[in-house]
């Protein structure tokens, strides 16, 4: 891990748009690096591979009993974690994560910047998350710990923002990164 990098998490209810929202902003942020974490969840059949390492849970256990994580978390059954961070020289790190992952990071550095994500309303997450194929059971619980992510979330973030446009929500943001940066350096 690069020491003078700050570290910024992306937090929100699953079918928020957080990936979109992180792929957006590296793209448009050249300092920006994006980590990609491991699952041992299956790939949606709307996922093309590059989303995740995905592994099974035995290699991903491996991998925790090695200390090869900066966070991890079980969410749902599956695993989720993030490799310690290896970002090229000059670049900050962008996390895009659960909750318990980003109360791990903020305890072991205080200093991260947490912004949390929230839909413009319940209704519209709801269509968000039957829009990306899971079955009607995962939606409900999905729905379920929606609630649990927005009252933890708000605890832990430095930020909230509501994604309701998208352009709205990258330049809120783009805005976010240059103020801690500012203050950093
Ligand atoms: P999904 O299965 O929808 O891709 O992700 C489920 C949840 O796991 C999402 O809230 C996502 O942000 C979170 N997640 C993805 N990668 C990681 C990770 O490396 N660590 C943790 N703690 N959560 C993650």
């Amino acid at each position: 891990m690069v020491a003078d990098s700050s570290v910024f998490v992306l937090i929100g209810p699953g079918g928020v748009g957080k990936g979109t929202v992180a792929r957006l902003l590296t793209q448009r942020d050249s300092r920006l690096w994006l980590s990609r974490s491991w699952t041992s969840r299956p790939m949606r059949t709307s996922e093309k591979g590059e989303e995740y390492v995905f592994v099974d849970r035995a290699t991903f256990e491996a991998a925790i009993a090695a200390n090869e994580f900066y966070e991890w978390a079980e969410f749902h059954g599956n695993l989720y974690g993030t490799p310690i961070p290896s970002p090229p020289a000059g670049t900050d790190v962008l996390l895009e994560i659960e909750v318990q992952g980003a109360a791990q990071i903020k305890s072991r550095h205080p200093g991260a910047t947490v912004i949390l994500l929230l839909p413009p309303s319940q209704i519209e997450l709801e269509s968000r998350l039957r829009g990306r194929g899971d079955s009607d059971d995962h939606v409900q619980l999905r729905l379920t710990s929606a609630a649990t992510e927005t009252t933890v979330g708000r605890d832990l973030a430095d930020y909230v923002l509501i994604n309701e446009d998208l352009e709205t929500t990258i330049t809120d943001l783009l805005g976010i990164l240059e103020n801690v940066r500012q203050s950093r350096d």
